[in-house]
C-alpha cells in the first residue's frame, strides 16, 4: 500500500505562513528515538546534528520526558516573582560543578549572552565608574542574533542588515595573542570568547591564548566571559571545554543541550559579578521556569558523570579515526574535541549538507567549507559506523 506523503502539505502551509528566515531542507521530521529521526513520509535518519548540539541525550530520552511529564502535571509555569524548587535545585547544581557562584536563567543562547553583556557593563560602571565599557570578541565567532549578541558576532552578512549595531565593541583575530595585547586595555569592561568556535568551523583555542585571554583580563579589571553555549555539558569530553584549558573564567553562557530539548540560557557568574547586581537590574518571564529546569536536572546528572565523559572522550575518538580512515580525497583536515568535530573540505559544505537526507544522514556546515558532527552524546559505536558507511556513499557520490 502506498502511504499519501504528509510533507508537501506541511511544507506548503509553512511557505504561506512563516518568515522565510530559514532555507529548511524539503522533509518534515515528527518522531525522534536516540540517534534517529524520523519523517512524516516513513524515512529514517541517524541524527548527527542533534538539533544543532541541542539533543545531548538523544531524542525522547526517558528520563527527560518523565522529568517534564511529571513537572508539567503539578506547575508548568510561575514568572520569577515567585521560588520554585527546580530552578533554585539547578543553579545550587551548575555552581557546584563549575567555578560560579551565582546563576541567572533566561531561554535561549542569545539571551544568555546578553545578561552576559549587561552584566560585564554593569560589574565595569560600579566598580570602576563611567567609561569602562569596551566590548572584546573575535573573528569568526558566534554569539547570537538579538542585538547585543550580533554586535559580538563577527559576520558582515548577519549584522549588515540591520546596523547600527552596539557601539563599543572591538573584534580580534582568534588566536593571536599580541592582538589581545594590545586591544584589552583599561577602558574594556568584557572579553567573549568561544573555546571551541562552533558555527565559525569548529577552531579550538589554542591554550596559550586562552591562558593569555585571562592574564590580560585579570591585569586590567576586565571579565572574562566564555561562551560554551554549543561546548556545554559534556559536549568536548569534560563538562565545560574551559576545562580543559588551564583558566577559570568570569563568567559563562549556556543554553542549547542543557534543557534537554526545552528552550533555557543560563548565565554562570562568581560572587564578584553577582555583588553589582540587584533586584530590577535584568529579567525574564520565563526564564528558568520548572519544566525546563526539571529536564535539565536530568541533563546536567547524567552528562556530568565521568563515565559519560569518558565515552565521549572514546567515541569522539573512535569518529575521527574512523572519518580519516576513509581517506577521502576532499578532506582537507578533521578538527575535534570529543564529540564535536569539524570536516574541513576543499569544496562547499552546503551541497553536501542537503544531500545527506537521501543517505538517511543528517550533518550541520560550520561556514563554507567545514562539515560539522555533532551526535547525540549517547551515540553508539554501531551508530558510528553506520555513519561512516552512509558518509562515505556521501562524498564518493559528490566526486563522482
Ligand atoms: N553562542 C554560540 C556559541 C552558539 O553556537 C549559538 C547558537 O548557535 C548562540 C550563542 C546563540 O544561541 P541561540 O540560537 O539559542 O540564541
Amino acid at each position: 500500500m502506498t502511504q499519501k506523503q504528509l510533507s508537501p502539505e506541511i511544507i506548503q502551509k509553512e511557505k504561506d505562513y512563516v518568515l522565510p528566515t530559514y532555507p529548511r531542507l524539503p522533509f518534515v521530521l515528527s518522531r525522534g528515538k536516540g540517534t534517529t529521526l524520523f519523517d512524516t513520509d516513513g524515512n529514517q535518519y541517524l541524527d548527527f546534528g542533534t538539533g544543532i548540539s541541542v539533543m545531548a541525550l538523544g531524542h525522547s530520552d526517558e528520563e527527560v520526558v518523565q522529568a517534564i511529564q511529571q513537572q508539567v502535571q503539578k506547575l508548568s509555569h510561575v514568572s520569577n516573582l515567585y521560588h520554585t524548587a527546580p530552578q533554585a535545585e539547578l543553579a545550587e547544581k551548575l555552581c557546584q560543578l563549575s567555578f560560579a557562584d551565582k546563576v541567572f536563567f533566561s531561554n535561549t543562547g542569545a539571551e544568555a549572552i546578553e545578561a552576559s553583556l549587561k552584566f560585564g557593563r554593569k560589574y565595569a560602571r560600579e566598580k570602576f565608574g563611567e567609561g569602562k565599557t569596551k566590548l572584546v570578541a573575535f573573528s569568526n565567532g558566534f554569539h547570537g542574533r538579538t542585538f547585543g549578541a550580533l554586535s559580538i558576532t563577527d559576520r558582515e552578512k548577519y549584522q549588515a542588515p540591520f546596523k547600527p549595531l552596539l557601539p563599543g565593541v572591538e573584534i580580534l583575530p582568534y588566536n593571536d595573542i599580541a592582538a589581545a595585547q594590545q586591544a584589552i586595555d583599561a577602558s574594556t569592561c568584557a572579553v567573549v570568547v568561544e573555546v571551541v568556535q562552533g558555527e565559525g568551523g569548529v577552531h579550538l583555542a589554542d591554550p596559550q591564548f586562552l591562558k593569555a585571554l585571562r592574564t590580560y583580563c585579570t591585569l586590567h579589571d576586565a571579565l572574562l566571559i566564555v561562551d560554551e553555549i554549543q561546548t556545554g555539558l559534556g559536549r568536548t569530553g569534560k563538562l565545560w571545554a574551559y576545562q580543559h584549558y588551564d583558566i577559570q573564567p568570569d563568567m559563562m553562557t549556556l543554553a542549547k543541550a542543557l534543557g534537554g530539548g526545552l528552550p533555557i540560557g543560563a548565565t554562570l557568574v562568581t560572587d564578584a559579578v553577582a555583588e553589582t547586581i540587584s533586584a530590577g537590574d535584568h529579567g525574564s518571564t520565563f526564564g528558568g521556569g520548572p519544566v525546563a529546569a526539571s529536564a535539565a536536572l536530568v541533563v546536567l546528572e547524567r552528562t556530568q558523570s565521568p563515565s559519560m565523559l569518558n565515552r565521549i572522550t572514546e567515541l569522539g575518538t573512535y569518529l575521527c579515526h574512523e572519518l580519516k580512515a576513509l581517506d577521502l580525497p576532499q578532506v582537507v583536515e578533521i578538527r575535534s574535541l570529543g564529540l564535536m568535530v569539524g570536516i574541513e573540505i576543499n569544496t562547499a559544505a552546503e551541497p553536501i549538507y542537503k544531500r545527506a537526507p537521501e543517505y538517511g544522514i543528517l550533518l550541520l556546515t560550520a561556514g563554507p567549507n567545514v562539515i560539522r558532527l555533532m551526535p547525540p552524546l549517547t551515540v553508539t559505536k554501531a551508530e558510528i559506523d553506520q555513519f561512516i558507511e552512509a558518509f562515505n556513499n556521501l562524498l564518493g557520490e559528490q566526486i563522482l
